[in-house]
């Protein structure tokens, strides 16, 4: 079993029954040069060590384990959070910027182009390509730039252009399919910077190999503080980038249980939660195929989450195979339940986690209440700064 836990795609880009590159013929070759310039650079020693010096001394890795004492003591366990939280921008996501960023312009790229929901993703490109002298055109929902001004701001600051999106429900996924047609029309100079573990190959592994630093990092130094592998990880799942960064450092210890966990918003309803991989059927959409939250016709479902950066009605194609193989289990975690876990890590650790982070803190304190698993290790993505303004307004 552990040998078939972390597989590489095949020639096609599939993962089992998922991935694979749904692309038209124009864009196919261009994307044949991306995954050729990728396979050589991941294994170029100038590239690992420009990547590694400014992972260290930009974004300020490693990112260190913390012990939650407080919290391990009212539950009568070990919970241990992987401080993703502290990263340059505040979360996971400066990881994948700064290596989708270095190759393209390995590339010989002058332009990213990537969408945005929250502005998380459009923060850490638009931080990456001003450090690399990238151009930066970032696609927003209206709807978005309305409800996240700070981050709008942050991006405007750094030089990136914004490109407001008004077709459909003017959020994420209409971004995604306009931020696309851009590339389609650009590629020759430009390089598309996806948000997550998910889009057509090789993306999902792109975004995977520059996520897995969470993983390494976090199992050498669970290992140094505990003695030994935590019982089980826990981290949320959106796409399903910091979650296959930590994953990917512990899919062969057939010891350690995995848990992802999705976005139950309101509820079970389509248009209520952003549950893909609990109540999605086998779909495809941004060129993958993946476990798609659908409406009655078949086209992708609205995806409903309290934390922005969650609601996508896809998920990362190496997610759906770890589901199918059994070897990393999915579960939901509701906005009630989120916040609670929002308010309870603050007040126990004096730390704001972000309501996406607060998915997997709640999905741990879970877990620790059952009392099956002794050690659990859960994937802090990121702070909560940007969500403090929507808590106190919404929720007091
Ligand atoms: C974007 C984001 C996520 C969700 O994205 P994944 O690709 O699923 O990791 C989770 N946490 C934070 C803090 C984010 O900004």
């Amino acid at each position: 079993m552990a040998e078939k836990c972390n597989i590489l795609p095949n020639n096609e880009g599939f993962y089992g029954n998922y991935g694979g590159q749904f692309l038209s013929e124009n864009l196919k070759e261009e994307f044949k040069k991306i995954t050729e310039s990728f396979l050589k650079f991941k294994d170029d020693k100038g590239f690992n060590s420009e990547l590694n010096y400014l992972l260290k001394n930009y974004a300020g890795r490693p990112s260190p384990v913390y012990f939650a004492k407080n919290l391990s003591e009212k539950y009568g366990c070990e919970i241990y959070f992987k401080r993703e939280d502290l990263n340059h921008t505040g979360a996971h996501k400066i990881n994948h910027s700064l290596g989708e960023a270095l190759l393209a312009k390995r590339m010989g790229k002058t332009k990213l182009i990537a969408e945005t929901g929250a502005g998380q993703h459009g923060v850490a490109i638009a931080t990456a390509a001003a450090l690399m002298g990238l151009g930066c055109d970032i696609y927003m929902g209206e709807i978005d730039i309305q409800k996240e001004k700070p981050n709008v701001d942050r991006m405007k600051i750094l030089g990136a252009n914004i490109i407001s999106v008004t077709s459909g429900t003017k959020t994420l996924k209409e971004a995604v399919d306009e931020a696309f047609k851009a590339y389609s029309k650009e590629y020759e100079t430009a390089m598309y910077a996806i948000g997550s573990a998910v889009g057509p190959h090789p993306f999902p592994m792109i975004i995977e190999h520059f996520q897995s630093v969470i993983g390494r990092e976090a199992r050498m130094q669970f290992m140094e503080q505990a003695g030994t592998l935590p019982d089980c990880i826990v981290a949320c799942v959106g796409g399903g980038s910091n979650a296959i960064g930590l994953f990917s450092g512990f899919l062969e210890d057939m010891e350690v249980d995995i848990f992802g966990v999705e976005p139950l918003g309101r509820g079970e309803k389509t248009g209520e939660n952003a549950a893909s991989m609990t109540y999605g059927k086998d779909g495809i959409i941004h060129g993958f195929k993946c476990k798609l939250l659908q409406d009655e016709e078949g086209n992708p479902a609205n995806a409903y989450s309290v934390a922005s950066g969650l609601d996508y009605p896809g998920v990362g194609p190496k997610h759906c195979y770890l589901n199918e193989i059994g070897r990393a289990k999915y579960v939901v975690i509701s906005d009630d339940e989120a916040i609670e876990a929002f308010y309870e890590l603050s007040r126990t650790e004096g730390i704001i986690p972000a309501l996406e982070s607060s998915h997997a803190v709640a999905y741990g304190i879970k877990l620790a209440k059952e009392k099956k698993y002794q050690k659990i290790l859960v994937n802090l993505s990121g702070r909560g700064d940007k969500d403090i303004q929507f808590v106190m307004s919404k929720l007091g």
